[in-house]
């Protein structure tokens, strides 16, 4: 078996194992396939709670970017011919004109046919997950509606009290508890367009494009409104200024720039940043009138664990599963552990099914046979936020965190 194959194949059985994801990264990246080698740092630092491997993966995830960009560039310079006709048979039937594209090999001369489709739209659509699809989490929810749902929507009443709407709010937490599930929400909630934006959406090898990439991400969610930007792992973009490279310094300046730009009293615009590494967001992007409200999103308590099993479990072949007693055997697992604790045991229904013959529906034992080879992946988050609590929390940014381990740290 090729080592590419062996590290994917290791990456599935340790899906938040950072390790794995940047050596098989380094791997892709050394036989040039740059997008996948991008896709698995982006994993690896979103699983990383080391900090020197984490700096690694993010140098190595700057490189895989830049040549992704150099490689999407020289494809540009010199395009393949795409012939695109019109599909006679389908177009009577479907409204959106569906063409055949042809990819045709001349050198020379380049030719581009419209088949006349419509241009597609840009805008995102408005985010269809609403609160009801996040389990659990409900005091998040309370808090993210009296901070940011509340000031969208009741404008008038905020500004009576010189109260701002808008700005930014910062969630933080483990990886897999769902920050971007419940930005997606908060969108639903807001009837606004979600743009989610990754660092390899911004990051560029040329002096000023990466800036320039940001500033254009703002203009169209600000031509978009009501919007909600969603910046995933905020710490790549604002890493600490004294961690950072003059190249990243330049994104973070253009960043502040365009949160200070969002007029809070007028623009129905919000930006939510998510990070697991809120200690390695510079300091400059947590004052006032930027991500100033950071917001813990917590591992999922017993409760909001059964919604989460019933929620992954749903639509399957199920006999009764007994979600409560799952529910207490996962302390500190993620929501995005619980769904891959669900996906294992579809699987090893389906491979006895294959080999038996016999089909039968998943049960509460395939689930718990699971759970004896899986390990909750929050506890090593926990554990150095439990350090940071401890001696980097003067400031009060971490009161959330406190209050979550003064209940459960004897267990972490
Ligand atoms: P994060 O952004 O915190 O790393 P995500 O929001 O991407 O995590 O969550 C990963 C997956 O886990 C989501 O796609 C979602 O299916 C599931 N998940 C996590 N938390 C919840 C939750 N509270 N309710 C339902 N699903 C959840």
């Amino acid at each position: 078996m090729d080592k590419v194959k062996w590290l994917q194949q290791l990456v599935q059985q340790n899906p938040q194992d950072a390790q794995t994801h940047y050596w098989l990264g380094k791997e892709l990246a050394e036989t040039g396939r740059w997008l996948e080698a991008v896709q698995s740092f982006s994993a690896g630092v979103a699983h990383c709670s080391d900090e020197t491997l984490r700096a690694e993966i993010i140098h190595e995830l700057t490189n895989a970017t830049a040549q992704l960009q150099q490689e999407k560039l020289s494809h540009s310079a010199s395009p393949p011919i795409i012939e695109v006709l019109p599909n006679e048979e389908e177009h009577s039937t479907s409204e959106e004109a569906e063409q055949k594209v042809k990819w045709i090999d001349r050198s020379a001369k380049f030719k581009v046919i419209d088949g006349g489709g419509e241009q597609k739209s840009e805008k995102p659509p408005i985010s269809q997950v609403t609160f009801a699809d996040v389990a659990g989490l409900d005091e998040l929810k309370k808090t993210i509606h009296l901070r940011i749902i509340s000031p969208f929507f009741n404008k008038g009443l905020f500004a009576k009290f010189r109260k701002k709407a808008g700005g930014g709010v910062l969630l933080y937490g483990p990886p897999g508890c769902g920050k971007t599930f419940i930005a997606r929400a908060t969108a639903g909630e807001c009837q606004a367009h979600f743009y989610p934006v990754h660092i390899t959406d911004i990051l560029d090898p040329y002096i000023g494009v990466s800036e320039q990439n940001l500033k254009a991400i703002f203009d169209k969610a600000r031509f978009q409104k009501p919007s909600i930007m969603f910046f995933d792992e905020v710490d790549t973009i604002g890493f600490s200024r004294a961690k950072s490279s003059a190249n990243t310094r330049g994104v973070i300046d253009t960043f502040l720039a365009e949160m200070e730009g969002i007029d809070t009293s007028t623009d129905q615009m919000l930006v939510i940043g998510a990070t697991n590494m809120p200690w390695d967001v510079d300091n400059a992007l947590k004052r006032p009138g930027r991500f100033d409200r950071l917001i813990f999103v917590a591992p999922p308590d017993t409760e909001a664990r059964e919604q989460i099993f019933q929620l992954k479990l749903e639509g399957r072949y199920m006999e009764n599963i007994d979600v409560a007693k799952l529910a207490a055997q996962t302390e500190f697992f993620s929501g995005a552990d619980i769904e891959n604790v669900c996906e294992l045991a579809a699987e090893s229904v389906l491979e006895e099914i294959l080999t038996t013959g016999n089909e039968r529906p998943i049960r509460t034992e395939d689930l718990l046979n699971v759970l004896k080879t899986q390990q909750p992946s929050t506890l090593e988050w926990l554990r150095t936020a439990k350090n940071y609590v401890k001696y980097a929390n003067q400031s009060g940014l971490y009161n959330d965190i406190e209050q979550y381990l003064r209940k459960y740290g004897r267990k972490i």
